[in-house]
């Protein structure tokens, strides 16, 4: 289950060169080619997911403890002092690649990068109104 036009599917199969730093037999991470911050991953599932609207439950899970076992070498070879979990969702969330891929992004005191966005306000019935439509 690959795309052939797709980037990530590439390197993901190993097809293009990458800086891999862990492998699992359904998953490649790898660093990212235009870094946030020093050791900035992407987690990238071998097989082709849009993003993570269209991922299976049980490898959105592995998704998540493969970021852990990241964050914590991270840790503990780089010295960061932070870690951020980014993942975008479709060009409105700023997804720019679309096969599903997790940023594992070290942080470092004084590393002056920001992962920002500007506090809105709503209504309390608005906030209500919007519990309401969530709830499950
Ligand atoms: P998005 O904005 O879709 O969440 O993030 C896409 C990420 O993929 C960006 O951080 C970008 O630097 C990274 N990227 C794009 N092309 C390549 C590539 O060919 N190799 C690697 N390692 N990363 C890439
Ligand atoms: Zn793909």
């Amino acid at each position: 289950m690959t795309d052939c036009n797709c980037i990530f599917c590439k390197i993901a199969a190993g097809e293009i060169p990458s800086r891999t730093i862990r492998e699992t037999e359904e998953f490649r991470v790898v660093l990212d080619v235009a870094p946030a911050t020093k050791g900035h991953a992407l987690i990238l599932p071998k097989n082709h997911y849009r993003n993570l609207l269209d991922l299976p439950q049980e490898m959105a899970q592995k998704a998540m403890v493969l970021a852990k076992e990241t964050a914590l070498s991270m840790k503990e070879s780089l010295g960061c002092d932070g870690i951020n979990l980014v993942q975008n969702n479709e060009e409105a969330a700023g997804q720019t690649v679309f096969h599903f891929h997790l940023h594992v992004i070290p942080r470092y005191e004084k590393d002056e990068q920001k992962i920002v966005w500007t506090p809105r306000e709503f209504s309390r019935e608005e906030m209500d109104e919007i519990a309401d439509k969530l709830k499950r």
